[in-house]
């Protein structure tokens, strides 16, 4: 990994003469109204912050709570939660910004938000349980920084910077290195490999989280990608427009704007995430022709409940933001005290498909070891099935036969139209004639009808 601290700053945090992020609807509505649905403790916090650093996102960047006693000033811990903690950021460092530490209850130890942010000795206590790199992404890096798995789809990782350290992160293998962003060379070696593998049609651009790029930065990559021909797609994950949703402001939406079709993916957890500053950063993705999509982890104690993913999903459909995926937690080391069992996120898409609309449901997925790739994991709904029918159950538990169309080919041959309009109709197959074979079918008044 390269260590180039001293250009990390220009590179993601953007030079100084850069435009501060600009009054967004944030700034004015702030002024109309308490906070309500809002990041709800910026007052209690942050009361003593101007607006215009409250809603410029690198303010919340510089201002990230890095250590225990930071932490200490807003969610009071004990001498001896001090002294555990202290010893799990050695191994796995904290960072929180302002905007999401506002939304802890710091008087709640079991906070849902609360346990995605800040450290538990769980994580040194338990770290002897999982893999350090269960997706093997090591092993499937073709340059540097570039994930190549499946034949037209690839990864970028540009760097390892995230404005949060989320507590059940996968890559939590690489926060000890420290904070490094790719240099020109890696990435034109990226760049390169891309070019000469037209079989690649969908990027991913990655990190860390890659927003924390300046977006000039950022554009100069995202223009040379949009540049290859054969790459049809660009995906970006990112979890700013949870964790920092001021990152979305006008300058970046309207650079990525014009290099569509881009499409985003994000990663609410819980249904207190999804405040207003939050929906009004979708919202600017989505008036800049960028889609959203959720994918969220399944983590105890924060969303392994029905009610809470069927209040995350409904949710986010309210701000337009698809439900896509919901993982189990991956088996990373340092992680073991927020995994569930995988029954638990089938009991929780049972409990969710049927009784809310389709599009709210996202899919489950185990994302298999040694890069063994996504499995989809739902409830069994097939009772029995052969040849002739299907015993299937629905949402509420009914039992319900289904005839099964033959498989040998039947249907393809065997509806014929009799009859004067079927005569007109059976012309223009001309060439093309169905031939009509051994079919077990009745004559009705103007159909040929192959009933099984
Ligand atoms: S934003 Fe993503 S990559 Fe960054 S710490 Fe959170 S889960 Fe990990």
């Amino acid at each position: 990994m390269t260590k180039i601290a001293t250009t990390i700053e220009s590179q993601t945090l953007g030079e100084k003469e850069e435009e501060p992020p600009g009054k967004s609807a944030i700034h004015s509505s702030l002024e109309e109204e308490p906070p309500g649905n809002r990041a709800s403790n910026r007052y209690r916090f942050f009361g003593h912050i101007s607006d215009s650093n409250w809603n410029d996102w690198k303010w919340h960047f510089r201002n990230r709570i890095t250590t225990v006693d930071r932490l200490n000033e807003y969610i009071p811990l004990s001498v001896e939660d001090r002294a555990q903690l202290r010893l799990v950021t050695i191994r796995y460092p904290i960072s929180v910004t302002p905007y999401y530490l506002s939304l802890i209850n710091p008087d709640d130890p079991d906070d849902p938000i609360r346990k995605q942010a800040v450290p538990s000795v769980l994580e040194i206590t338990m770290s002897s349980m999982g893999l350090e790199d269960p997706l093997a992404e090591k092993e499937d890096s073709v340059v540097p920084g570039l994930v190549h798995r499946y034949p037209d789809r690839a990864l970028m990782v540009l760097t390892d910077i995230c404005p949060m350290l989320c507590r059940h992160c996968t890559r939590k293998r690489e926060w000890q290195h420290g904070g490094w962003v790719r240099t020109n060379n890696e990435i034109e070696a990226m760049l390169e490999y891309l070019r000469r593998n037209d079989s690649i049609r969908d990027v991913i651009i990655s990190g860390g989280d890659p927003l924390t790029l300046s977006t000039r930065h950022l554009e100069s990559i995202i223009s040379k990608v949009r540049r290859i021909r054969h790459v049809e797609i660009i995906r970006i994950g990112t979890r700013f427009p949870v964790v920092l949703p001021q990152r979305i402001d006008n300058e970046l939406c309207d650079m990525l704007s014009k290099y569509g079709p881009i499409w985003l993916n994000t990663h609410f957890n819980h249904p207190r995430e999804i405040t207003l500053e939050a929906a009004e950063a979708c919202d600017r993705l989505l008036r800049s022709g960028i889609p959203v999509n959720n994918q969220s982890v399944l983590l105890r104690g924060v969303n392994d409940t029905v009610e809470t993913m069927l209040r995350l999903c409904q949710g986010l459909l309210r701000i337009k933001v698809r439900p896509y995926y919901l993982f189990q937690c991956d088996e990373v080391q340092g992680t073991e005290h927020l995994r569930t069992p995988v029954e638990a996120g089938i009991k929780i898409i049972e409990g969710m498909r049927g009784h809310t609309s389709g599009l709210a449901v996202p899919t489950f997925v185990v994302d298999l070891p040694q890069g063994g790739g996504k499995v989809p994991l739902q409830p069994n709904y097939v009772l029995s099935q052969t040849e002739e029918e299907l015993l299937l159950k629905n949402y509420k538990g009914h039992v319900f036969r289904y005839r099964n169309p033959n498989q040998r080919g039947y249907v393809e041959e065997a509806v014929v139209i009799a009859g004067p309009a079927g005569n007109a109709i059976n012309g223009l197959l001309i060439g093309t004639k169905p031939k009509l074979k051994k079919s077990r079918g009745t004559i009705d008044a103007d159909r040929v009808v192959v009933r099984s």
